[in-house]
Protein backbone atom coordinates (compact mmCIF):
# COMPACT_ATOMS: atom_id res chain seq x y z
CA UNK A 1 0.00 0.00 0.00
CA UNK A 2 1.28 3.62 -0.98
CA UNK A 3 1.66 6.08 2.26
CA UNK A 4 -0.93 7.85 1.69
CA UNK A 5 -3.21 5.41 2.18
CA UNK A 6 -2.00 4.96 6.07
CA UNK A 7 -4.47 5.67 8.49
CA UNK A 8 -3.23 7.54 11.14
CA UNK A 9 -3.31 6.25 14.72
CA UNK A 10 -3.63 8.28 18.46
CA UNK A 11 -3.83 5.40 20.87
CA UNK A 12 -4.89 6.99 24.35
CA UNK A 13 -4.34 3.90 27.47
CA UNK A 14 -1.59 2.63 25.33
CA UNK A 15 0.09 0.39 28.02
CA UNK A 16 -4.07 -1.15 29.18
CA UNK A 17 -5.58 -4.01 28.10
CA UNK A 18 -7.49 -2.00 25.01
CA UNK A 19 -4.55 0.09 24.43
CA UNK A 20 -1.77 -3.16 23.61
CA UNK A 21 -4.63 -4.72 21.78
CA UNK A 22 -5.19 -2.16 19.57
CA UNK A 23 -1.80 -2.04 18.85
CA UNK A 24 -1.31 -5.40 18.07
CA UNK A 25 -4.04 -5.35 15.65
CA UNK A 26 -2.12 -2.06 14.15
CA UNK A 27 1.35 -4.31 13.80
CA UNK A 28 -0.36 -7.04 12.12
CA UNK A 29 -1.61 -4.46 9.54
CA UNK A 30 1.13 -2.25 8.74
CA UNK A 31 0.16 -1.37 5.33
CA UNK A 32 -3.03 0.11 6.51
CA UNK A 33 -2.06 1.72 10.04
CA UNK A 34 0.26 4.30 11.87
CA UNK A 35 0.88 5.34 14.85
CA UNK A 36 1.54 9.22 15.09
CA UNK A 37 1.19 9.65 19.02
CA UNK A 38 0.53 7.39 22.65
CA UNK A 39 -0.64 8.19 25.79
CA UNK A 40 -0.98 6.19 29.24
CA UNK A 41 -1.15 6.42 33.19
CA UNK A 42 2.63 6.50 33.58
CA UNK A 43 2.94 2.83 35.80
CA UNK A 44 4.27 1.03 32.68
CA UNK A 45 7.27 3.28 31.72
CA UNK A 46 9.02 0.67 29.97
CA UNK A 47 5.86 -1.26 28.19
CA UNK A 48 5.00 2.64 26.86
CA UNK A 49 9.01 3.15 25.69
CA UNK A 50 8.76 -0.20 23.54
CA UNK A 51 5.73 0.98 21.77
CA UNK A 52 7.05 4.22 21.14
CA UNK A 53 10.25 3.05 19.47
CA UNK A 54 8.72 0.00 17.77
CA UNK A 55 5.84 2.62 15.90
CA UNK A 56 7.81 5.34 15.79
CA UNK A 57 5.69 7.81 16.91
CA UNK A 58 5.57 11.78 17.04
CA UNK A 59 4.73 12.24 20.73
CA UNK A 60 4.33 10.17 24.08
CA UNK A 61 2.19 11.69 27.29
CA UNK A 62 1.97 9.90 30.43
CA UNK A 63 -0.83 11.10 32.95
CA UNK A 64 1.10 11.02 35.92
CA UNK A 65 3.76 13.91 35.31
CA UNK A 66 6.15 12.33 37.66
CA UNK A 67 6.75 9.40 35.43
CA UNK A 68 8.19 11.98 32.82
CA UNK A 69 12.02 11.23 33.63
CA UNK A 70 11.46 7.75 33.54
CA UNK A 71 10.00 7.51 30.41
CA UNK A 72 12.69 10.16 28.99
CA UNK A 73 15.46 7.30 30.06
CA UNK A 74 13.15 4.56 29.05
CA UNK A 75 12.96 5.91 25.84
CA UNK A 76 16.25 6.74 25.24
CA UNK A 77 17.44 3.12 26.24
CA UNK A 78 15.23 2.22 22.66
CA UNK A 79 16.93 5.04 20.85
CA UNK A 80 13.26 6.76 20.51
CA UNK A 81 13.01 10.83 20.70
CA UNK A 82 9.47 11.35 20.44
CA UNK A 83 7.97 14.76 22.31
CA UNK A 84 7.59 13.94 25.82
CA UNK A 85 4.49 15.95 27.60
CA UNK A 86 3.23 15.06 31.43
CA UNK A 87 0.09 15.32 32.91
CA UNK A 88 -3.69 15.75 31.95
CA UNK A 89 -2.67 18.53 29.71
CA UNK A 90 0.02 16.30 28.04
CA UNK A 91 -2.57 13.77 27.85
CA UNK A 92 -5.54 16.40 26.14
CA UNK A 93 -2.47 17.46 23.80
CA UNK A 94 -1.83 14.00 22.62
CA UNK A 95 -5.65 13.29 21.94
CA UNK A 96 -5.67 16.70 19.97
CA UNK A 97 -2.37 15.55 17.69
CA UNK A 98 -2.91 14.90 14.16
CA UNK A 99 -4.22 12.02 12.91
CA UNK A 100 -7.51 10.14 11.25
CA UNK A 101 -8.46 8.07 14.63
CA UNK A 102 -7.93 8.37 18.32
CA UNK A 103 -8.50 5.48 20.19
CA UNK A 104 -9.07 6.37 23.53
CA UNK A 105 -8.93 3.13 25.72
CA UNK A 106 -8.36 5.07 29.15
CA UNK A 107 -10.09 4.02 31.72
CA UNK A 108 -12.72 5.69 33.73
CA UNK A 109 -14.22 9.31 34.28
CA UNK A 110 -10.76 10.76 33.67
CA UNK A 111 -11.23 9.58 30.09
CA UNK A 112 -13.85 12.53 29.56
CA UNK A 113 -11.49 15.47 28.77
CA UNK A 114 -9.87 13.55 25.90
CA UNK A 115 -13.10 12.25 24.53
CA UNK A 116 -14.31 16.10 24.16
CA UNK A 117 -11.14 17.33 22.44
CA UNK A 118 -10.85 14.36 20.08
CA UNK A 119 -14.59 15.31 19.09
CA UNK A 120 -13.82 19.21 19.17
CA UNK A 121 -10.62 18.02 16.87
CA UNK A 122 -12.49 16.62 14.33
CA UNK A 123 -11.11 12.79 14.72
CA UNK A 124 -12.70 9.68 14.14
CA UNK A 125 -13.49 8.71 17.95
CA UNK A 126 -12.66 5.02 18.76
CA UNK A 127 -14.33 4.66 22.47
CA UNK A 128 -13.46 2.03 24.46
CA UNK A 129 -13.30 4.64 27.51
CA UNK A 130 -17.53 4.48 27.58
CA UNK A 131 -17.54 6.60 30.93
CA UNK A 132 -16.82 9.50 29.00
CA UNK A 133 -19.89 8.90 26.95
CA UNK A 134 -21.95 8.05 29.79
CA UNK A 135 -20.77 10.69 32.06
CA UNK A 136 -20.80 13.13 29.72
CA UNK A 137 -24.12 12.37 28.30
CA UNK A 138 -25.45 15.33 26.32
CA UNK A 139 -21.69 17.43 26.38
CA UNK A 140 -20.40 15.03 24.26
CA UNK A 141 -23.29 14.27 21.42
CA UNK A 142 -23.85 17.98 20.86
CA UNK A 143 -20.14 17.73 19.95
CA UNK A 144 -20.37 14.65 18.18
CA UNK A 145 -21.30 14.36 14.09
CA UNK A 146 -23.28 11.09 13.39
CA UNK A 147 -21.30 8.46 13.13
CA UNK A 148 -18.20 10.20 14.76
CA UNK A 149 -18.46 7.91 17.51
CA UNK A 150 -17.08 4.38 16.93
CA UNK A 151 -17.52 1.99 20.05
CA UNK A 152 -15.21 -0.35 20.70
CA UNK A 153 -17.59 -2.41 23.40
CA UNK A 154 -18.01 -5.62 21.75
CA UNK A 155 -21.50 -5.27 22.74
CA UNK A 156 -22.28 -1.49 21.02
CA UNK A 157 -19.83 -2.79 17.92
CA UNK A 158 -22.30 -5.76 17.31
CA UNK A 159 -25.30 -3.83 17.10
CA UNK A 160 -23.70 -1.17 15.04
CA UNK A 161 -22.70 -4.57 12.22
CA UNK A 162 -26.66 -5.59 13.35
CA UNK A 163 -28.03 -2.12 12.47
CA UNK A 164 -26.21 -2.06 8.53
CA UNK A 165 -29.04 -4.72 8.14
CA UNK A 166 -31.47 -1.92 8.35
CA UNK A 167 -30.95 -1.51 5.12
CA UNK A 168 -29.09 0.41 2.23
CA UNK A 169 -30.41 3.77 3.09
CA UNK A 170 -29.09 3.38 6.57
CA UNK A 171 -30.09 3.45 10.38
CA UNK A 172 -33.75 3.94 10.94
CA UNK A 173 -35.14 3.75 14.24
CA UNK A 174 -38.10 3.14 13.48
CA UNK A 175 -37.94 0.03 12.03
CA UNK A 176 -36.18 -0.80 15.12
CA UNK A 177 -37.93 -2.63 17.80
CA UNK A 178 -35.93 -3.25 20.48
CA UNK A 179 -31.93 -3.53 21.07
CA UNK A 180 -30.87 -6.71 22.69
CA UNK A 181 -27.80 -6.66 24.53
CA UNK A 182 -25.99 -9.71 25.78
CA UNK A 183 -24.63 -9.97 29.18
CA UNK A 184 -22.19 -13.30 29.75
CA UNK A 185 -23.38 -13.15 33.18
CA UNK A 186 -20.53 -12.83 34.80
CA UNK A 187 -18.50 -15.69 37.11
CA UNK A 188 -21.47 -15.24 39.82
CA UNK A 189 -24.21 -16.02 37.54
CA UNK A 190 -26.83 -18.37 38.83
CA UNK A 191 -25.98 -16.90 42.32
CA UNK A 192 -28.35 -15.80 44.96
CA UNK A 193 -27.36 -12.42 46.51
CA UNK A 194 -26.47 -13.83 49.84
CA UNK A 195 -24.64 -16.12 48.31
CA UNK A 196 -21.94 -13.83 46.77
CA UNK A 197 -21.72 -11.86 50.70
CA UNK A 198 -18.02 -13.86 50.71
CA UNK A 199 -16.82 -12.63 47.23
CA UNK A 200 -13.29 -11.32 47.22
CA UNK A 201 -11.01 -9.71 44.33
CA UNK A 202 -9.64 -12.48 43.37
CA UNK A 203 -12.71 -14.66 42.83
CA UNK A 204 -14.44 -11.72 41.30
CA UNK A 205 -11.25 -10.88 38.90
CA UNK A 206 -12.42 -14.61 37.07
CA UNK A 207 -14.13 -13.81 34.73
CA UNK A 208 -15.31 -17.02 32.69
CA UNK A 209 -15.30 -15.93 28.89
CA UNK A 210 -13.58 -12.58 28.64
CA UNK A 211 -9.50 -11.14 29.31
CA UNK A 212 -10.33 -7.88 30.48
CA UNK A 213 -8.46 -5.15 32.47
CA UNK A 214 -9.26 -5.45 36.47
CA UNK A 215 -12.14 -2.27 36.51
CA UNK A 216 -14.15 -3.95 33.66
CA UNK A 217 -13.73 -7.52 35.29
CA UNK A 218 -15.19 -6.48 38.40
CA UNK A 219 -18.24 -4.41 36.56
CA UNK A 220 -18.76 -7.43 34.97
CA UNK A 221 -18.81 -9.14 37.70
CA UNK A 222 -21.65 -7.49 39.17
CA UNK A 223 -23.18 -5.95 36.22
CA UNK A 224 -22.52 -2.53 36.37
CA UNK A 225 -20.46 -2.87 33.52
CA UNK A 226 -23.95 -4.13 31.31
CA UNK A 227 -25.70 -1.11 33.27
CA UNK A 228 -22.81 1.38 31.60
CA UNK A 229 -24.02 -0.44 28.36
CA UNK A 230 -27.62 0.16 28.52
CA UNK A 231 -26.61 4.13 28.86
CA UNK A 232 -24.22 3.28 26.48
CA UNK A 233 -26.57 1.66 23.44
CA UNK A 234 -29.07 4.57 24.63
CA UNK A 235 -26.55 7.63 23.63
CA UNK A 236 -25.20 6.14 20.82
CA UNK A 237 -28.13 4.94 19.15
CA UNK A 238 -31.03 7.21 20.28
CA UNK A 239 -33.70 4.54 21.56
CA UNK A 240 -35.57 4.49 24.98
CA UNK A 241 -34.30 2.63 27.84
CA UNK A 242 -37.73 0.75 26.73
CA UNK A 243 -36.54 -0.45 23.37
CA UNK A 244 -33.13 -1.64 25.21
CA UNK A 245 -33.23 -5.43 26.55
CA UNK A 246 -30.47 -7.40 28.35
CA UNK A 247 -30.22 -10.94 27.99
CA UNK A 248 -27.62 -13.23 29.85
CA UNK A 249 -25.45 -15.29 27.18
CA UNK A 250 -22.91 -17.58 29.40
CA UNK A 251 -21.00 -18.09 26.06
CA UNK A 252 -20.40 -14.95 25.09
CA UNK A 253 -20.33 -15.32 21.10
CA UNK A 254 -23.62 -13.34 20.31
CA UNK A 255 -22.46 -10.26 21.47
CA UNK A 256 -25.66 -8.51 21.00
CA UNK A 257 -28.71 -8.46 18.50
CA UNK A 258 -31.38 -5.93 16.93
CA UNK A 259 -35.14 -6.95 16.96
CA UNK A 260 -36.82 -5.22 13.96
CA UNK A 261 -40.29 -4.11 13.68
CA UNK A 262 -40.90 -7.22 11.71
CA UNK A 263 -39.98 -9.53 14.12
CA UNK A 264 -36.84 -10.45 12.69
CA UNK A 265 -33.63 -10.14 14.85
CA UNK A 266 -30.49 -10.01 13.14
CA UNK A 267 -27.31 -10.99 15.55
CA UNK A 268 -23.58 -10.65 14.93
CA UNK A 269 -21.60 -13.71 16.47
CA UNK A 270 -18.09 -14.44 16.37
CA UNK A 271 -15.40 -15.84 19.36
CA UNK A 272 -14.85 -13.19 22.55
CA UNK A 273 -11.63 -11.13 21.64
CA UNK A 274 -11.74 -7.68 21.67
CA UNK A 275 -9.16 -7.23 18.72
CA UNK A 276 -12.65 -7.62 16.57
CA UNK A 277 -14.26 -4.05 18.26
CA UNK A 278 -11.02 -2.66 17.70
CA UNK A 279 -10.58 -3.28 14.25
CA UNK A 280 -13.96 -2.26 13.12
CA UNK A 281 -13.92 0.90 14.90
CA UNK A 282 -10.54 1.36 13.40
CA UNK A 283 -10.61 0.41 10.27
CA UNK A 284 -14.43 1.77 9.85
CA UNK A 285 -16.20 1.47 7.76
CA UNK A 286 -13.61 -1.35 6.25
CA UNK A 287 -13.21 -4.53 7.85
CA UNK A 288 -9.49 -5.99 8.63
CA UNK A 289 -8.86 -9.10 6.79
CA UNK A 290 -7.65 -11.68 9.60
CA UNK A 291 -8.77 -9.60 12.71
CA UNK A 292 -9.68 -11.78 15.06
CA UNK A 293 -10.58 -15.73 15.14
CA UNK A 294 -14.08 -16.65 13.51
CA UNK A 295 -16.03 -19.20 15.08
CA UNK A 296 -15.06 -23.37 14.11
CA UNK A 297 -18.15 -24.89 12.45
CA UNK A 298 -16.20 -27.99 12.77
CA UNK A 299 -17.06 -28.33 16.23
CA UNK A 300 -20.45 -28.50 17.97
CA UNK A 301 -21.82 -25.36 19.66
CA UNK A 302 -24.30 -25.02 22.36
CA UNK A 303 -25.32 -21.27 23.16
CA UNK A 304 -27.81 -20.53 25.62
CA UNK A 305 -29.76 -17.60 26.78
CA UNK A 306 -31.66 -16.67 30.19
CA UNK A 307 -33.08 -13.84 31.27
CA UNK A 308 -31.22 -11.57 33.89
CA UNK A 309 -31.88 -12.46 37.29
CA UNK A 310 -32.96 -8.26 38.49
CA UNK A 311 -32.94 -9.27 42.66
CA UNK A 312 -29.34 -11.05 42.63
CA UNK A 313 -28.02 -8.18 40.26
CA UNK A 314 -29.57 -4.59 40.66
CA UNK A 315 -26.72 -2.32 38.66
CA UNK A 316 -28.73 -2.82 35.68
CA UNK A 317 -32.16 -1.43 36.97
CA UNK A 318 -30.22 0.94 38.59
CA UNK A 319 -28.58 2.19 35.33
CA UNK A 320 -31.74 2.28 33.69
CA UNK A 321 -33.12 4.40 36.43
CA UNK A 322 -30.18 6.86 36.05
CA UNK A 323 -29.88 6.63 32.48
CA UNK A 324 -34.15 7.56 32.27
CA UNK A 325 -33.24 10.73 35.24
CA UNK A 326 -30.57 11.68 32.53
CA UNK A 327 -28.29 15.29 33.43
CA UNK A 328 -25.45 14.39 36.22
CA UNK A 329 -27.24 10.87 37.53
CA UNK A 330 -24.99 8.80 35.30
CA UNK A 331 -22.16 10.53 36.38
CA UNK A 332 -22.64 9.93 39.69
CA UNK A 333 -23.69 6.16 38.92
CA UNK A 334 -19.92 5.72 37.47
CA UNK A 335 -18.26 7.95 39.96
CA UNK A 336 -19.51 6.61 42.97
CA UNK A 337 -18.93 3.02 41.44
CA UNK A 338 -15.28 4.04 40.50
CA UNK A 339 -14.88 4.55 44.56
CA UNK A 340 -16.71 1.97 45.46
CA UNK A 341 -14.61 -1.15 43.30
CA UNK A 342 -11.47 0.79 44.44
CA UNK A 343 -12.20 0.27 48.22
CA UNK A 344 -13.48 -3.15 47.06
CA UNK A 345 -9.85 -3.98 45.67
CA UNK A 346 -7.84 -2.33 48.12
CA UNK A 347 -9.74 -1.47 51.23
CA UNK A 348 -11.77 -4.46 51.50
CA UNK A 349 -15.09 -2.97 50.80
CA UNK A 350 -17.78 -6.34 50.75
CA UNK A 351 -18.66 -7.46 47.47
CA UNK A 352 -22.35 -6.32 47.73
CA UNK A 353 -21.45 -3.01 48.90
CA UNK A 354 -20.52 -2.32 46.13
CA UNK A 355 -23.51 -1.82 44.30
CA UNK A 356 -25.46 -1.14 47.38
CA UNK A 357 -23.32 2.46 48.07
CA UNK A 358 -23.62 3.26 44.12
CA UNK A 359 -27.90 2.89 44.78
CA UNK A 360 -27.54 5.27 48.15
CA UNK A 361 -25.67 7.79 46.22
CA UNK A 362 -27.94 8.07 43.61
CA UNK A 363 -30.77 8.23 45.69
CA UNK A 364 -29.27 10.87 47.42
CA UNK A 365 -28.09 13.07 44.75
CA UNK A 366 -30.20 15.89 43.38
CA UNK A 367 -30.07 15.59 39.46
CA UNK A 368 -28.82 18.80 37.55
CA UNK A 369 -28.41 19.27 34.07
CA UNK A 370 -25.05 17.91 32.25
CA UNK A 371 -24.88 20.59 29.52
CA UNK A 372 -20.90 21.98 30.71
CA UNK A 373 -18.20 20.08 31.72
CA UNK A 374 -17.84 21.97 35.23
CA UNK A 375 -21.44 20.21 36.19
CA UNK A 376 -20.30 17.04 35.25
CA UNK A 377 -16.86 17.73 37.18
CA UNK A 378 -18.88 18.72 40.04
CA UNK A 379 -21.35 15.80 40.70
CA UNK A 380 -18.56 13.08 40.10
CA UNK A 381 -16.87 14.95 42.59
CA UNK A 382 -19.69 14.78 45.28
CA UNK A 383 -20.28 10.63 44.69
CA UNK A 384 -16.62 10.23 44.78
CA UNK A 385 -16.64 12.20 47.97
CA UNK A 386 -19.96 11.13 49.54
CA UNK A 387 -19.19 6.97 48.23
CA UNK A 388 -15.89 7.62 50.14
CA UNK A 389 -17.81 8.37 53.35
CA UNK A 390 -20.35 6.02 53.04
CA UNK A 391 -17.93 3.39 52.61
CA UNK A 392 -14.99 4.15 55.28
CA UNK A 393 -14.59 1.75 57.54
CA UNK A 394 -16.57 -1.13 55.85
CA UNK A 395 -14.57 -4.62 55.62
CA UNK A 396 -15.22 -8.05 54.80
MG1 LIG B 1 -18.87 -4.70 26.64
Amino acid sequence: MHEETLRSVVVLGSTGSIGTQALDVIAANPGGFKVTALAAGGGRVELLARQAAQFGVEAVAVADASAVPALKDALAAHGAKPTVLGGPDGVAEVAGWQCDVVLNGITGALGLTSTLVALEAGRALALANKESLIIGGPLVKRLARPGQILPVDSEHSAVLQCLWAAGPDGYDPSSVKQLVITASGGPFRGMKREEMAGVTPQMALAHPTWSMGPYITINSANLVNKGLEVIEAHLLYDLGFDRIEVVVHPQSIIHSMVEYVDGSTIAQASPPDMRLPIALALGHPGRIPGAARPLDWTKAHTWTFEPLDDLAFPAVALARHVGTEGGTAPAVYNAANEVCLDAFLERGLPFLSIVDTVAKVVQEHQVTPADTVEEVLAADAWARARAAELTAGQSR
